[in-house]
């Protein structure tokens, strides 16, 4: 009797021994096959590639008529080989013929075969081919035949991925692992950029695949899965994770998985039949990946992506691999892939090598988003499957003007974006050329384009885009990228160097922004259901009044003798403004009591981002300097979507008639208690909203600083007089018809202004 253990093992030793040998590729590939049929008693085995058109083609057979070999093709999803690489899942039949989905090849001769055991060739859950093995008999293939077989198209999958097979790929024809492919996302942020592909979680690439001896792998796997465990309890245990929600959920996933024997028990199978130790993690993960990437229900497409996550913690315990020697080859021009990303993750890059990132979740103004934007960098989010299509080092274009993303693209492709590239940077050119141009309108306003900031690296845009200050600067981020809580020394360094670098252009500081979607790693307040509308921003401060009085003494102390502007975040009641006064009031009273200089002016105000305050507009222009509109989270809260959920956030339109009309109110009640009224929401940055905002009456708006060139083309064309007219007759009239958003379109048009 044959040992059922020892078949597999030796067959992964003969292969070992052919993939070492100096052979050409078809040669190896056939001696491959001849292996297989040997060791399994099989009359038949075949190797199907699946090339860039779709096609499988058979690459090798023993058994079958060799002249079929390069000849005989199905396509994806035709025959038995095409089901099985279309559903990335085994067949296993004693009478093949029987099967619905059977597909007679007359040049193989493959009639006489009944039974048929066939499995996917899998890399990170794509199929990359199909292995067949065939006996005439009819037979049922047993559970350790065909787990040895899906182990045996690993050894395959290796030689495709490494692009052996290329050589005996007949000229025009490509295999689908280079093949190019298009990706249809969301525009988040505009801008082309052309590089190579870096994934954020980079995937362990396992090239030791076979094992010298059984049992020590298995007891390198117990000794990593221990430490695994040990890393996600310690996680839990941590004091700030234990009272977060959803982190807490993951962290939980993760246990159950790490302790699921299952999973155990089939990664020490794939050991037993002769893999190393990480190449057996990384067959269950990609058989799993398969069977679940065809899940529709999001909640399990989740869980998913935990096991892939939890997968890959356990492959980096068990190369070693660490992200500094993934670092080392960071291309110059990195286009970065992320499932998601957090803010402070994307600033832990360098840079000056970032062209563009691809999100397959995010929502336009989530916070990597508005980071990624500040930096100038091209965003395209719900990229649907970008991380699984692409591999480390891939080519890809990112075009966030249209949210595409092509990764492996075609010559002509490339070419045709190369041009795009030197309009753009034309455009650029004349965007620059406009820097110390007023922005002054064709009849006669002049407006005030400042722009948006967080960081010290974003001050010298100020210089090169030519903005007149900054009208947002988001102090929280000085927050979310540390490790520990600024002390009150680093806040008030940071705020000098901030004026000092902006060189007397205004700058106006908000309060710390925190909740929500900006979370602060060392400040972890309790789960909330729904933390947009929790305990964050100002509602903190002011119940932590020493954190906010040590950022009012900072930025008090840091604009000494100058003049320092500030403004409150997510203010609901006009008495919360005055709460911080009183503050404010004894942080004066402390600093001139030690003798330190006040600063020379010092102007109030409130961002208007909670619709309750509509109601108090009189009130709260009495109570303050100016109020800047968060667009943003006006939004969010006026029409009741969620910014940072792509399901629902583009669902209205801003330059619908409601929120027009909100925004003109406010316009309006700034006019009339005399207050300055400015806009700093990513509705400013596009010319067209840009232009909206003008026409209803605003004079100030603060943007990303990309953004302060093509807005100031802009308005340079526009009069705004005219535009209003129309624009205001159309928020009175709300008979169905004509979307604002088609009016301004077509007013552009007809009035030749470029937006
Ligand atoms: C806003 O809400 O519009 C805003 C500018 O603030 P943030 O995007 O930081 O919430
Ligand atoms: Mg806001």
């Amino acid at each position: 009797m044959r040992d059922l253990s020892a078949g597999p093992r030796v067959l992964l030793k003969r292969l070992r021994e052919l993939m070492a040998e100096p052979l050409e590729p078809q040669e190896r590939l056939d001696r491959i096959v001849r292996q297989i049929a040997n060791n399994m008693v099989a009359e038949v085995c075949s190797v199907y590639v699946l090339r860039s058109d779709g096609v499988l083609e058979l690459y090798a057979t023993e058994g079958l008529n060799k002249d079929a070999v390069h000849l005989a093709q199905l396509k994806m999803g035709q025959g038995l080989v095409g089901t099985i690489a279309a559903s990335a899942q085994s067949l296993n039949l004693s009478d093949a013929q029987a099967h619905p989905a059977f597909r007679y090849l007359p040049e193989t001769g493959e009639e006489i075969y009944h039974s048929f055991l066939g499995v996917p060739i899998l890399r990170a859950g794509r199929s990359l081919g199909v292995l067949v093995v065939q006996n005439k008999a009819q037979r049922n293939y047993r559970e350790d035949e065909l787990e040895a077989l899906e182990t045996t198209a690993m050894v395959i999958a290796e030689m495709i991925a490494t692009g052996e097979l290329k050589k005996i790929t007949r000229p025009g024809l490509e295999l689908d692992l280079t093949r190019p492919v298009s990706i249809d996302g969301d525009s988040y942020s505009e801008g082309i950029g052309l590089g190579y592909v870096v994934l954020h979680e980079p995937r362990i690439v396992v090239t030791n695949l076979l094992n010298e001896d059984s049992e020590t792998e298995i007891r390198r796997l117990a000794t990593a899965l221990g430490s695994l465990r040990i890393s996600i309890d310690d996680m839990l245990s941590r004091r700030e994770i234990s009272m977060e929600g959803e982190h807490r959920d993951v962290l939980e996933t993760y246990r159950m998985f790490a302790h699921d024997q299952g999973w155990v028990r089939r990664m020490e199978e794939a050991i037993h039949n002769g893999l190393t130790a990480e190449a057996a993690v990384e067959k269950v993960q990609s058989d799993t990946k398969a069977r679940m990437m065809r899940l529709t229900d999001p909640y399990l497409r989740e869980r998913m992506h935990d096991f892939d996550d939890l997968a890959n913690r356990l492959l980096r315990q068990l190369t070693g691999f660490s992200p500094q020697s993934a670092a080392e080859g960071f291309p110059n021009d990195a286009i970065v892939f992320a499932r998601a990303m957090g803010a402070a993750e994307l600033l832990d890059y360098p840079r000056e090598n970032l062209r563009g990132l691809v999100l397959e979740d995010g929502a336009v103004t989530s916070h990597v988003v508005i980071v990624a934007r500040a930096m100038g960098i091209a965003v395209v989010g719900q990229a649907t499957g970008a991380v699984a299509l692409a591999e480390n080092g891939d080519p890809v274009i990112i075009d966030g003007d249209d949210g595409k993303v092509h990764v492996r693209p075609v010559a002509d492709l490339q070419k045709a974006y190369e041009e795009k590239v030197k309009l753009r940077a034309k455009r650029q050119e004349q965007f620059r050329a406009l820097r110390d141009v007023e922005p002054v309108t064709k009849d006669g306003h002049r407006i005030k384009l400042q722009m948006n900031a967080g960081l010290l690296v974003d001050l010298p845009q100020l210089a090169d885009s030519g903005a007149d200050g900054i009208g947002l600067f988001r102090t929280e981020l000085q927050f979310m990228i540390s490790s520990t809580m600024p002390k009150g020394e680093e806040q008030e360094s940071f705020y000098r160097n901030v004026l000092k670098q902006a060189g007397g252009r205004p700058v106006t500081f908000r309060t710390l922004d925190i909740g929500g979607d900006k979370v602060v790693p060392y400040f972890r307040a309790q789960e909330e259901e729904n933390p947009a509308l929790g305990w964050r921003a100002i509602r903190l401060s002011l119940d932590r009044p020493g954190l906010l009085r040590t950022q009012l003494r900072a930025l008090l102390k840091a604009a000494s003798g100058a003049e320092l502007k500030m403004m409150l975040p997510m203010v609901t009641e006009v008495s919360e403004i005055r709460a911080v006064r009183e503050l404010m009031q004894k942080e004066i009273q402390h600093i001139s009591k030690f003798g330190h200089q006040l600063p020379k002016k010092l102007q109030f105000g409130a961002m208007l981002e909670v619709p309750a305050l509509l109601w108090q507009l009189d009130e709260l222009m009495d109570e303050v300097d100016f109020v800047s509109v968060g667009s943003n989270d006006l939004f969010q809260f006026a029409m009741a979507v969620d910014r940072g959920n792509a399901r629902v956030s583009d669902r209205f339109d801003v330059l619908g008639r409601p929120f027009l009309r909100i925004l003109r109110d406010i316009v309006r009640a700034g006019e009339r208690n005399k207050t300055p009224v400015t806009l700093c929401g990513e509705m400013a940055s596009k010319p067209l909203s840009a232009m909206a905002l003008l026409g209803i009456g605003f004079r100030s708006i603060s943007m990303s600083p990309t953004a302060i060139g093509p807005v100031k083309a802009m308005l340079l064309g526009l009069d705004i007089g005219q535009l209003s007219e129309v624009l205001m007759a159309a928020l009175d009239d709300d008979t169905p018809g004509v979307s604002v958003r088609d009016l301004l379109l077509r007013h552009a048009e007809e009035h030749n202004v470029p937006v």
